[in-house]
C-alpha cells in the first residue's frame, strides 16, 4: 500500500506523521534527533522511518512522496534558503532519505506555507481554490496558495505576509532589520509589548504575564475587562486588517485563514478584526471570509506531504488524488 510521509524539522526533534495518499493521519511520531548535518543524525531519521514504516507492516519502498517542512526561505525550484533557527544540511539529509526511501518524491516546504497546504489538503480551507493563511505564533508566518498552489516566490519569500511595513513610523527594529513590520504587533510578542507600553502610558498596574510571548494572560485580561488589553488587541486587530487589506488587493482570496497560538484566542478578537478589515478592505474584496485555521500544529506535517504528493503526481502527469476525509478540528 502506498504511503506519505510529512516531517516536521525542528532544531532537537522531528516529528512525523505517515499518512495515506489521501491525507489520512495513520501515526505521529516524534523522534530527538542531534542537529541535521552528518550521517549519524541523518541515520536517526531514516531508522526511524523505518521503525513506524514497519509499525505499520509498511517497508520504505511503499513511500511515494515524502515532505519536509521547515523553518526558512524555500523558493518555487524547491532551493532552500539561509536558517537561522536550525543548524541543517538539506543537500545530505535528502540524500540520506533518497536512499532510505528509494521511490519517494521529496520535497522541502517553509513551515508556514506547509501550514497553508495542509488546510487545502485536509483542513478547513479544503476544496478552496485561493486562500491565505497567517500564523500568529512568535512571530508572524503566512502562507499564500493561489489555485490550489503555493506562491513561494522566486527568493521564497512568498506570502511573507509578517513582514509587510504597516507602520512607517514605528522606531523599533523587526527581526529582518527593517521597522514598522506586522510582526511587530500581530505577533505572541507585539501583543503582551503593546499590552504592558498601554499599562505603563496610562499608570496602570499590568496583570502578571508569565512571559514575552504569554498572550494567554493578555487575552484573560480582555475578558475579565481591563482596558489596556483591549487597546491592544484593538491595535494589533487595526494593523492585522490593514495588512490583509492589502493582500487582498495582490491575491484577492476567497477566505483568510488565522492560526498559530494567537488565534487560541480567535473567537474574541474575529469581530473586531472582521470589522476593521472592512473598514480598510477594497470593496469588492471586503465580504471575503476570515475563519480560524483548524489543523493546528499539525497542519505543516499534512502540508509538507501533500506538496511532496502534488510535485510527484505532477512529474507522472497523474492527477492528484483527493482528500477522502477532512480531518477533525483540533
Ligand atoms: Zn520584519
Amino acid at each position: 500500500m502506498d504511503k506519505v510521509i510529512g516531517i516536521d524539522v525542528g532544531g532537537t526533534s522531528i516529528k512525523v506523521g505517515l499518512f495515506s495518499p489521501k491525507g489520512e493521519l495513520l501515526e505521529e511520531r516524534k523522534i530527538p534527533t542531534p542537529a541535521l548535518v552528518d550521517e549519524d543524525a541523518y541515520r536517526v531519521v531514516t531508522d526511524g522511518l523505518v521503525r513506524i514504516l514497519t509499525a505499520h507492516d509498511s517497508v520504505p519502498e511503499d513511500v511515494i512522496a515524502c515532505g519536509l517542512d521547515i523553518p526558512g526561505p524555500v523558493a518555487d525550484d524547491g532551493t532552500v534558503g539561509f536558517l537561522p533557527n536550525i543548524q541543517l544540511d538539506a543537500e545530505g539529509l535528502v540524500h540520506a532519505i533518497s536512499a532510505a526511501l528509494p521511490s519517494a518524491t521529496i520535497a522541502f516546504v517553509n513551515d508556514a506555507n506547509a501550514a497553508a497546504l495542509g488546510e487545502l489538503w485536509a483542513g478547513v480551507a479544503h476544496g478552496a481554490s485561493s486562500f491565505v493563511l497567517i500564523a500568529l505564533g512568535t512571530g508572524v508566518g503566512a502562507g499564500v496558495v493561489v489555485n490550489r498552489r503555493l506562491v513561494a516566490g522566486a527568493f521564497g519569500a512568498g506570502g511573507e505576509i509578517g513582514h509587510i511595513t504597516v507602520n512607517k513610523g514605528e522606531t523599533r527594529t523587526c527581526g529582518c532589520g527593517r521597522k514598522g513590520c506586522l510582526e511587530q504587533y500581530a505577533s505572541a510578542k507585539g501583543v503582551v509589548r503593546m499590552y504592558l507600553e498601554e499599562c505603563e502610558a496610562h499608570g496602570v498596574t499590568p496583570v502578571h504575564v508569565e512571559h514575552a510571548t504569554d498572550t494567554l494572560s493578555v487575552f484573560r485580561a480582555l475578558a475579565a475587562g481591563d482596558d489596556c488589553a483591549k487597546i491592544a488587541v484593538d491595535k494589533m486587530c487595526d494593523y492585522l486588517a490593514f495588512a490583509m487589506a492589502q493582500v487582498s488587493c495582490v491575491v484577492d482570496p476567497a477566505m483568510f485563514l488565522l492560526g498559530g497560538g494567537v488565534a487560541g484566542a480567535f473567537a474574541t478578537f474575529a469581530p473586531e478584526l472582521r470589522r476593521r478589515f472592512q473598514q480598510y478592505a477594497l470593496p469588492t474584496c471586503k465580504d471575503v471570509a476570515i475563519e480560524a485555521a483548524s489543523l493546528g500544529n499539525q497542519a505543516a506535517m499534512y502540508g509538507c506531504a501533500y506538496e511532496a504528493l502534488r510535485l510527484r503526481a505532477e512529474s507522472l502527469g497523474q492527477p492528484l488524488p483527493a482528500a477522502a476525509v477532512v480531518a477533525e478540528q483540533q
